[in-house]
């Protein structure tokens, strides 16, 4: 196709999607020309429109990247380059990362949608501690921002978003945008209440030509609810599940170190499997229920979903270890803690199936807390995340950012375990997701009218409703 880079030969190359080029240490990417090789091709296919956005979006890119001309006239003169900044075309979304790998994840692949929507390009401030998960995404050029950006010096005279709504409410100020703008919407700073739904703050924006974005969440929804950008969505989107499916695919390919990881798991453990079952445990408090209610449950969930068989607890594991062809599924255990992948892999070890079928437990790591400052405590939660990915199906926990990437990378509808109190193991035990679309915690409270009225947006929106697992949250269907 000729929208493609490259000559068709992985997925990502049949489709379009990829940009075809860029590893994150130099040399090329491996898991961009061999991920073919473990993931099935994603039955949703990227619409033609988004293709030439994607394309549109590289070459503005390479035009306006790093130590480009454009990038050396805004940035290198600091906070205090004056208004002159008409003269050139390119404008910046600078993404700083915060919380864990999985809201990092949601938060890129929300900035490089808004990036595309409002002809921005996007800069990833990585620090050692992600420097080494992805290969650079785009042809050409890099996305990492340069360390002398020098808005590190200038932090505490940069405008804030929120000051800016404030200076500019009635749109009556005749004070000038700053060049540099510190975009906060993280949950915990008036995440709900922000106004960056709506098309009015959109305006005074866009004429911002260097955003700097800090966020912990995933505000695609908010994107799709700003009345300028929705045309445009809607085309990029038409399946409106897809969009971390397809941006997420086009921008995290795994670095040759996390592929290698990968790779040797598949390898041993999932290649020759005839089904591969993906279960992700984040216990938020470890004191809520005990390690064995939370196993219980997840067994009552796959018996219930017949995604593994019951025990056969008449028959001793050795009468069966002699039959031939037996089928074998492997569970793949993401969690921090050891004893959920230790206490259900004895427990497939030690007993028969009801069906014969041969049930293994494999769990890659166990670090016991997030460490997410570190890299090889990061490389090894994108390897989980993304061998979860590969899954043909998964079982996630609530709330959890983790789980929604790997759910939407492989575009995967996941059951979600319920709450356990105590030893009462929750009935259901796990509920099915509508989408495989990340949940956006802390959507907007308000319309845009200023008019402090609370909006249910799933009425407004057809294609946005309440998450299973968070009711306040927005997922799109
Ligand atoms: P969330 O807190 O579940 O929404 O997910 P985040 O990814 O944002 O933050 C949790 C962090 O804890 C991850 O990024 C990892 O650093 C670590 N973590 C949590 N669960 C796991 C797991 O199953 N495996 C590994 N390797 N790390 C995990």
């Amino acid at each position: 196709d000729n929208v493609s880079h490259i000559s068709p030969t992985t997925f990502e190359q049949v489709s379009g999607l990829g940009s075809g080029l860029g590893s994150g240490s130099g040399g090329s990417c491996l898991s961009r020309y061999h991920s073919y090789l473990h993931r099935k091709p994603s039955p949703h296919k990227p619409t033609a429109y988004l293709l030439s956005k994607l394309r549109n979006y590289e070459n503005l890119h390479s035009i306006c990247g790093p130590h480009t001309h454009s990038y050396n006239k805004i940035m290198t003169k600091g906070a205090k380059f004056a208004q002159n900044h008409a003269t050139t075309h390119c404008k910046y979304l600078v993404w700083t990362p915060s919380n864990g790998l999985g809201n990092r994840m949601l938060t890129l692949v929300a900035a490089f949608l808004y990036a595309i929507l409002t002809d921005r390009v996007l800069l990833v401030k990585f620090g050692d501690d992600m420097l080494g998960l992805f290969c650079e995404p785009f042809p050409r050029s890099s996305w990492l921002l340069p360390m002398d950006f020098p808005y590190w010096k200038d932090r505490k005279h940069i405008q804030t978003y929120q000051n800016m709504l404030i200076k500019h409410r009635g749109n009556n100020s005749k004070e000038l945008l700053p060049s540099f703008l510190i975009l906060n919407l993280q949950h915990t700073h008036d995440g709900r209440n922000n106004f960056f739904h709506c098309d009015h703050s959109q305006e005074l924006l866009h004429k911002v030509p260097v955003l700097i974005l800090s966020s912990d969440q995933y505000f695609v929804p908010s994107l799709f609810m700003i009345p300028s950008f929705r045309e445009d969505l809607s085309k990029m989107f038409p399946e409106k599940d897809t969009v971390f499916h397809h941006m997420g695919r086009y921008l995290f390919h795994p670095s040759n170190e996390a592929w290698e990881l990968i790779t040797k798991f598949h390898q041993a453990h999932f290649a020759k499997a005839n089904e591969r079952i993906g279960v992700q445990i984040r216990v938020f408090n470890t004191h809520k229920a005990p390690h064995q209610t939370i196993i219980n449950e997840i067994i009552a969930c796959t018996v219930k979903h017949k995604l593994l068989p019951e025990l056969d607890l008449q028959k001793p594991a050795e009468a069966a270890s002699v039959l031939k062809n037996q089928t074998t599924k492997a569970v793949l255990v993401a969690s921090l803690f050891s004893e959920y992948g230790e206490k259900l892999r004895a427990l497939y070890l030690r007993n028969t199936t009801v069906t014969n079928e041969v049930i293994r437990v494999y769990q890659p790591s166990h670090e016991e807390r997030q460490k997410s400052s570190n890299g090889m405590h990061n490389i090894k939660a994108w390897t989980e995340i993304y061998l979860l990915s590969l899954c043909d199906s998964l079982i996630t926990s609530r709330k959890s950012t983790f789980g929604y990437v790997a759910q939407s990378l492989g575009g995967l509808k996941p059951l979600i375990l319920q709450r356990a109190f105590g030893e009462t193991i929750p009935n259901p035990p796990c509920q099915r997701a509508r989408s495989m679309e990340p949940c956006f915690h802390y959507p907007p409270k308000y319309d845009c009218s200023r008019s402090n009225t609370p909006v249910d947006f799933t009425s407004l929106f057809h294609y946005m409703m309440h998450c299973e697992d968070v009711s306040s949250g927005l997922r799109m269907v």
